[in-house]
């Protein structure tokens, strides 16, 4: 017998490219702009004596900011290392049923590796053909907890609040969790059902929306006595996930709402304009809510299938410094996923796909 026998052995997570020097990044949906000014100010002003104490472990000064800019109560806000870490915690608090967890086939691609590390049976429910959830398939599934990213990723498709609530309403004995990551973007927030039903927690970050993927910031909202069960779980694994740097940066984020407000929609401005170049190159896509399009090309004019031409754009963009994703997987091989960068980069992205579908 070797110590491998009894070694955890997953497949994990594949996070996009971080590619160094000069590129045009549009494969991980980070902002293309800079952090809130407050921001600056309050790392610049960091008393780096403070360091040599642990932050502290409840996290208030953070947690307080978000309860009161959201009109919640504190006890109702949970915080973590991104909110990568946030839905690792969900899961692990929430999904200890005999019942698979369900989400559907195309949607972030870390549910199912949580799923495995954590050894929590999981089934995935097909999108419809146009990417869109049909509620009734999660009426009669017999189930552990559900999953739903809202908009979804990677397609950026939105649902109503009717078929989010009627997800919820359905499995009222398991935990529904809604990733919010997007939401800003155009979204509609399931904020409003804590109020209504108590097996609902809402998952948020500062990654996209805030400018501030490099720091790890993420939320969640739920009701006392989840958040509590949410906190008796972290203090469980770790009691100081969160620095001191962090939970001031993230405060002053939610402190600067105009700069938020301001990014935000330069961001929605820039991905309209995108939206009707791609379309006049022939690209379709659904409507999306949120700061990338996931696009596809039919490519018979090329003589290309649609999976063989979004390969080629995917690489032939990669050999110019242009970065955006390609998923080498079944139902989404033929398409492309592009963050929103600044109005520049997208005019640059747009003159070079111009170029590979002309030539
Ligand atoms: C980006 C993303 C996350 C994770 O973001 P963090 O950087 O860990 O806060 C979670 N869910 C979805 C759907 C995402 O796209």
């Amino acid at each position: 017998m070797s110590y491998e026998e009894n070694v955890r052995k997953v497949t994990p997570y594949t996070p996009g490219e971080q590619p160094t020097g000069k590129v045009i990044k549009l494969n991980t949906n980070e902002s293309p702009y800079p952090p809130a000014p407050e921001v600056y100010k309050a790392l610049e002003g960091l008393n780096i004596e403070e360091l040599r104490k642990y932050p502290d472990p409840v996290c208030m000064e953070l947690v307080s900011a978000l309860a009161s800019y959201y009109g919640l109560d504190e006890d109702e806000v949970f915080v973590g290392v991104g909110s990568d870490d946030v839905l690792s915690m969900c899961f692990l608090t929430f999904f200890n049923g005999k019942d698979p967890i369900l989400f559907p086939d195309i949607t972030y691609s870390f549910y199912d590796v949580w799923a495995e590390v954590y050894d929590i049976p999981y089934k995935t429910i097909p999108l419809k053909e146009d990417f869109s959830i049909d509620p009734s398939d999660y009426r009669n599934e017999k189930n552990g907890g559900i999953v739903i990213a809202n908009p979804n990723a990677p397609t950026g498709v939105i649902e109503d609040l009717t078929v989010i609530e009627d997800i919820i309403s359905h499995n009222p004995d398991v935990c529904v969790i809604i990733d919010e990551a997007y939401v800003d973007f155009g979204g509609v927030t399931a904020l409003p059902l804590l109020k209504k039903y108590e097996n609902v927690i809402v998952v948020r970050t500062m990654s996209k929306s805030r400018s501030l993927a490099g720091m790890r910031i993420g939320y969640a909202f739920g009701n006392k006595k989840a958040i509590k069960y949410l906190n008796d779980v972290k203090f469980s694994v770790n009691s100081y996930t969160m620095n001191m740097p962090s939970l001031k940066a993230g405060a002053a984020a939610i402190r600067d709402d105009a700069y938020f407000r301001e990014t935000v929609s330069k961001i929605i401005a820039t991905r309209e304009w995108t939206k009707e170049q791609l379309k006049d190159l022939g690209f379709t896509f659904r409507d999306s809510a949120t700061n990338f399009i996931f696009a596809s090309h039919e490519g018979v004019l090329l003589g290309e299938s649609r999976e063989e031409l979004a390969r080629r754009i995917f690489e032939t963009l990669k050999s110019r410094n242009i970065f955006v994703r390609y998923f080498e997987k079944p139902r989404i091989d033929g398409y492309l996923r592009i963050s929103i960068g600044t109005d520049e980069e997208m005019r640059i992205f747009i003159e070079t796909l111009k170029e590979i579908i002309m030539r």
